[in-house]
């Protein structure tokens, strides 16, 4: 490890590039802890709070949630990491204003952006894996009807619970998701190049979920000099 404070690594990308996935399998790996933003939101929306009806409209419409709510919710949820644990943000952050509001947040927690992976994949490949994605409201597994076919229609693989079709992934709200990106959060991109901050790794992310694993893992491996628990 680089120094004794935790690592922020930042996974930026398209929506249905795999920042979920990897975000997923890179905080397995690691032990690190996987703050995904859309995730937070959905949890928000779903437990009736003050924040998820506020989100509600922006999301279905394939908007991004005004910068104050998601600032306050990422600050809040920072301040609960422990001192030394590495955080994965995912989803966030999703504007320069919210990418200057986090380097604000981080110095008191004597946290700093590590590395920013960027995943890219073409837009069309996006539209075709984001309608096609169908998540199990149990345990979260994502399905794909292009790709990756349940055996049972509208049942999970893993664990018999019910395939959601998510409001937002229907094609024109994703076409819409993916103008958003290119407009918002893709000049990020060239901020964290000249921010100073940690390097901003390009890795494609059109091969199989094992084969951007691979890749990621060895980049973080040797970038950060962290090792993969369990031998895995
Ligand atoms: P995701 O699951 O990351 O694709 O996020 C789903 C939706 O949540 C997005 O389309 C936005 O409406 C909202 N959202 C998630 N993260 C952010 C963020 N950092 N800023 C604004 N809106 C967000």
């Amino acid at each position: 490890m680089i120094e004794d404070r935790g690592l922020t690594v930042i996974l930026l990308g398209a929506p249905g590039v795999g920042k979920g996935t990897q975000g997923a399998l890179l905080a397995d790996s690691f032990g690190w802890e996987h703050v995904a933003t859309g995730d937070l939101l959905r949890a928000a929306r779903r437990e009736g709070t003050e924040l998820g009806r506020k989100a509600r409209i922006f999301m279905d419409e394939g908007d991004l949630v005004p910068d104050q709510l998601i600032v306050g919710l990422v600050k809040e949820r920072l301040e609960r990491s422990p001192d030394n644990g590495g955080v994965i943000l995912d989803g966030f952050p999703r504007t320069m204003v919210q990418a200057e509001a986090l380097a604000e947040v981080l110095p008191p927690i004597r946290r700093s952006v590590d590395v920013v992976l960027l995943l890219e994949v073409g837009d069309e490949v996006l539209v075709k894996r984001i309608s096609g994605r169908r998540s199990c409201a149990q345990c979260g597994r994502v399905h794909n009807v292009h790709f990756d076919l349940p055996i049972t229609e509208g049942i999970c693989n893993e664990c018999g619970g019910r395939l959601d079709h998510r409001k937002d992934d229907t094609p024109d709200t994703v076409r819409h998701r993916i103008e958003v990106y290119h407009e918002l959060t893709q000049p990020l991109v060239d901020y964290y190049k000249g921010a100073g901050e940690g390097p901003v790794l390009n890795v494609d992310g059109e091969g199989s979920v094992d084969q951007v694993r691979t890749v990621v893992q060895g980049a973080l491996s040797s970038l950060l000099g962290v090792e993969v628990q369990g031998g895995d």
